[in-house]
């Protein structure tokens, strides 16, 4: 049993795919964990996720169910629902202050907050993202494959993500929400594969239990559509706190690491699944944990070994 001021081996802050896989790991190599967790996935809008080996088309409430009751027999795991606020490092020890006031001790910290999503203001969005819109062609462009798509967005990558859902479904509809940056080349490319292209900002789009049916113009025009694709879903870190640690932000969105790993540049503090790399899907963010967990235990056996 583990009370509040021991001071465990590793803190993790943020229980989605890649801090419950990091927690498992440490859990069966006999570290004491503790996972703080305020529950707020990015996935949680979305009714089924798909592409995790022996989990496609899972809900996300169900896959964070089994995460949670299969650390069960790993007592010297704890899993605690909280917010944190605050971390400081102190002669190599991270204390960890949450919301409920609770302040835990550490030899480690990972961070595995991940992003939210701050949608564009069109009126009508936030009620189909998730369900019939969607960021990612590879997590929902198959269950959409053929349908009229619409697919919104603006600026660098928009050509290449249009070029992507293409090979998902061949009518398609290009909503810039005003007017682009579309180079001629690329509006001749476009008009060669019959795909439109529309400029006219967007009134409003309407849609019946998150599934999108007609998309509305200013000028009064509308358009049908299924559903659709957004590229810039305005994705910004959860947690600022690696920042306040000195750990500075990538250009991508993501914390600068200083491997692939997730090592940052301060020793002690890690940093995996989409708050490093900005987009990691599910699999992608328990990789993350698998090997950051592996790596943090190989540390603390050399520590521990140096101690004797
Ligand atoms: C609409 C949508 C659909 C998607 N569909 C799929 C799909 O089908 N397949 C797929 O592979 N991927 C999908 N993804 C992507 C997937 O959700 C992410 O890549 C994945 O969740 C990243 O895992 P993570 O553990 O890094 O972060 P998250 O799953 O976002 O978990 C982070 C956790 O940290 C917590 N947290 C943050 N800050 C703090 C703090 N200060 N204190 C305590 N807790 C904190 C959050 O509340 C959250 O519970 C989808 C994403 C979206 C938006």
């Amino acid at each position: 049993m583990m009370d509040m001021n021991t001071l465990v081996d590793v803190i993790i802050v943020g229980g989605g795919p890649a801090g419950l896989s990091a927690a498992l790991l440490l859990g069966r190599s006999c570290r004491r964990v503790v996972v703080i967790d305020e529950g707020k996935a990015r996935n949680r809008l979305t009714y089924e996720s798909h592409g995790y080996l022996t989990r496609d088309g899972i809900k996300p409430s169900e896959f964070r169910q089994i995460a949670i009751s299969q650390m069960k027999p790993y007592s010297n795991v704890r899993i605690e629902q909280d917010l944190v606020e605050h971390v400081q490092q102190d002669q190599g020890i991270f204390h960890t202050l949450t919301q409920k006031g609770r302040l835990f001790r550490s030899r480690k910290i990972i961070f595995a907050t991940g992003m939210q999503d701050h949608l564009p203001l069109i009126p009508g969005l936030k009620e189909v993202y998730g369900i019939s819109v969607f960021p990612c062609p590879y997590c929902d462009g198959w269950e959409r494959r053929n349908e009229p798509l619409a697919i919104f967005g603006q600026g660098e990558k928009f050509f290449h993500y249009v070029k992507t859902l293409y090979s998902w479904s061949k009518d398609l509809v290009v909503l810039t929400n005003g007017a682009s940056a579309v180079t001629e080349q690329e509006r001749e490319e476009l008009e060669a594969r019959r795909i439109g292209l529309i400029e006219t900002e967007i009134r409003d789009l309407q849609s019946h239990e998150g599934m999108l049916h007609r998309i509305v113009f200013q000028d009064g025009q509308s358009l049908h559509r299924k559903g659709g694709f957004l590229l810039n879903t305005g994705a910004r870190q959860a947690s600022r706190i690696p920042g306040t640690l000195g750990i500075p932000l990538h250009d991508s969105g993501g914390y600068v690491t200083t491997s692939d790993y997730g090592h940052t540049t301060i020793e002690g503090v890690y940093i995996i699944g989409d708050a490093k790399n900005a987009f990691t899907g599910l699999i992608g963010a328990a990789r993350d944990g698998y090997y950051i967990g592996e790596l943090i235990n190989k540390d603390l056996i050399e520590d521990d070994w140096e101690q004797i």
